[in-house]
């Protein structure tokens, strides 16, 4: 198995003690390490320079306190700087809305919407004791749609008939009707994915989003997808305004480089993370804990 980088580091610094400050050379060869930890974790190329360029800035003539050897230092700084990010604006679900709250979830077929679909309803319910409807927009696969009133009757929120033959405008715009008629608190809308980026689902996505206009449009992507994540996110935020990201799978063995790279990219805040294939396996985002994971 490859060292860590806190271990690379270590053996770098061995020719640095009882330095007090952190000098360019210092700083050049452990970024070096840096880079190649943040690649082996599948953080897009220009993702880590940017973030690299970022820590060096900060690295660069920090004091050498106390105990501390510059390595721990700057992996001390690299740690703040990559949790800082991910961890920025990080929150519960926005609800601040007149009910029903809608909720938009985007992504890729197979990333994982239909699933944290139902872990949001049961999430909104257990924590937040709101009322919660399901509808399925995704006309193209009806075995999708039967997959959300599975889970959302597991996840006990109450779930809104579709059928392939509907307009997925149509089944948003009655779900609402009876969302509002009903008085439930809060919307959820799975949509349909492919398995690549494709015009004319953007486009349907887009008109979704116009019609239903959502509080929170959740961008739901697979931890393991790695440095593909970065052009699946680009494509999502030119289509819609994302709110937040979940990221799901992350019970796989990936190290999670995605969170840093669909982060930067869409600017959007991580709320939540996927941790098992199970209903309640969502987890509130924890930037602090995933920055040890990307580093090794
Ligand atoms: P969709 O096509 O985006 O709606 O994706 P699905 O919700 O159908 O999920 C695709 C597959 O990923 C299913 O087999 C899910 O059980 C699985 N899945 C979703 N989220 C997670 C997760 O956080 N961890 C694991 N291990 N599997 C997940």
């Amino acid at each position: 198995m490859a060292s860590t980088l806190t271990e690379r580091l270590s053996r770098l610094v061995k020719t640095m003690r009882g330095q007090a400050r952190i000098t360019e050379d210092n700083v050049q060869e452990m970024m070096r390490e840096v880079r190649m930890a943040l690649l082996e974790a599948d953080v897009a190329l220009p993702v880590v320079r940017d973030f690299i360029a970022r820590v060096k800035e900060k690295a660069l003539g920090a004091e050498v306190v106390g105990s501390l050897n510059p390595g721990q230092v700057l992996v001390s700084i690299v740690n703040r700087e990559l949790a800082a990010t991910m961890g920025e604006g990080v929150s519960d679900i926005n609800l601040a809305a007149q009910p029903p709250a809608v909720i938009l979830m985007a992504g890729l077929q197979g990333a994982g919407k239909t699933t944290t679909t139902a872990k949001l309803a049961k999430h909104l319910i257990e924590k937040r004791k709101k009322k919660v409807l399901t509808v399925s927009a995704d006309v193209y696969r009806p075995a999708a749609i039967e997959q959300l009133k599975l889970v959302t009757r597991q996840a006990g929120a109450e779930w809104f008939p579709s059928t392939k033959d509907d307009q997925p405008l149509a089944i948003a715009q009655a779900a609402l009707d009876y969302a509002r008629k009903h008085y439930m608190d809060v919307l959820l809308v799975d949509t349909a994915g492919r398995l690549a980026i494709d015009e004319a689902m953007m486009r349907e996505i887009a008109e979704l989003h116009g019609a239903l206009k959502p509080v929170e449009t959740l961008f739901v992507v697979d931890a393991m997808q790695g440095q593909d994540a970065v052009n699946t996110a680009k494509a999502f935020r030119e289509a819609l305004p994302l709110t937040g990201i979940v990221l799901t799978k992350m019970d796989g063995d990936s190290r999670g480089g995605a969170a840093l790279s669909v982060r930067q990219v869409t600017g959007a805040p991580i709320k939540f993370a996927g941790t098992s294939e199970k209903i309640d396996g969502l987890e509130v985002f924890d930037a602090e804990r995933h920055a040890g994971r990307i580093l090794g």
